[in-house]
């Protein structure tokens, strides 16, 4: 099947979906392809988005892709697996064989966290782990929590989190962070603790942290920190490189190197958050609908 496009957008998430809304209404045609369940919202519990006190993400992103057909857009739930330059146009391939057509592109495919990959990560994904302390953070008040990572995001991750937990542990295999920011971390009550996590135990939510070398640590969370990959093949195959960090590089209306081509949300940096991610979901979505406009008079 084919499908013709103004603009196609790749991504489901928060910063897609508000992408489609804002294209949708400058009435172009626009097609938007993902998975909202892979949506790194999906399985968040907001509570720092203007205007909403606490709001699961699974709700946001079901309403967002119904106000996205209400305006228009056109929503096809299946990966890209090829994404080409094809003369003036996008050539984009689904993993059903679908093919859109398209004058300008979106780039919102999201990052994907760096994995711990021990027993209990993934059962406890939202019962006490966590990849984001400044979004779930505030949930761990009083409660002691581990963070596990070496870098900058580890760093930052533990000071903030030891404003609101009872204890902070710091796991780490070797610190690869700056004397500033070591010096910020040894100033509060975080307690260093060299060691490779096994496993991450629990019940209903997490209670305690295993590591190789036999030690317990009674924590209610655990906060994974290793940094993000980004999903960038499509980038790629289109011949936009990203920067050292990993990131699409965008200007402040949300273009990319390429000409019809926008990027927006956690694909274009930190910090990964929702409101980020929307509100560049908004210019991206606008600003690809006017370009193709003006190339349409
Ligand atoms: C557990 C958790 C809790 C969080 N809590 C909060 C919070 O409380 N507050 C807050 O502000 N932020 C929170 N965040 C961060 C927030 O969810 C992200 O910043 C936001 O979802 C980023 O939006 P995005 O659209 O850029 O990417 P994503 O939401 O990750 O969406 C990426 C989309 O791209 C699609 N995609 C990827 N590859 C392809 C492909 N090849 N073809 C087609 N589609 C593709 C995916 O299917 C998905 O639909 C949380 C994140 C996590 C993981």
């Amino acid at each position: 099947m084919n499908m013709d496009a103004d603009v196609a957008i790749i991504g489901l998430g928060p910063a897609g979906l508000q992408a489609a809304i804002h294209a949708a209404r400058k009435k172009v045609k626009v097609v938007a392809l993902g998975k909202s369940a892979s949506s790194a919202l999906n399985k968040a519990e907001v509570e720092n988005y203007f205007g909403i006190t606490s709001a699961k993400g699974e709700d946001l992103l079901r309403i967002g892709r119904e106000q996205a057909q209400r305006f228009g857009a056109s929503i096809v739930e299946e990966d890209v697996i090829k994404l080409v330059k094809d003369g003036d146009a996008f050539r984009i391939v689904t993993e059903t064989d679908l093919e859109v057509q398209a004058r300008a592109v979106v780039l919102a495919m999201g990052i994907r966290r760096v994995k711990l990959n021990v027993p209990g990560e993934k059962e406890f994904l939202g019962r006490g782990v966590s990849y984001c302390a400044s979004c779930d953070g505030g949930f761990f008040r009083g409660r002691a929590v581990a963070v596990i990572g070496e870098e900058s995001e580890a760093a930052e991750s533990a000071i903030l989190l030891s404003e609101y937990a009872s204890h902070v542990y710091w796991i780490h295999r070797g610190l690869k962070v700056s004397p500033q920011m070591l010096e910020r971390a040894a100033s509060t009550k975080i307690e260093m603790v060299p060691g490779d996590p096994a496993k991450i135990l629990g019940e209903a939510s997490v209670t305690a942290l295993d590591l190789k070398d036999g030690r317990r640590l009674d924590v209610q969370g655990v906060f994974i920190a290793l940094g993000a990959k980004g999903s960038m093949e499509l980038a790629l195959e289109l011949g936009i490189l990203p920067d050292p960090s990993g990131k699409i590089s965008v200007d402040e209306d949300c273009r990319t190197e390429m000409e019809m081509v926008y990027a927006c949300g956690d694909v274009t940096g930190m910090p990964w958050q929702l409101a980020r991610a929307v509100g560049q979901g908004a210019v991206a979505g606008d600003n690809a609908a006017k370009a193709v406009r003006q190339g349409k008079s």
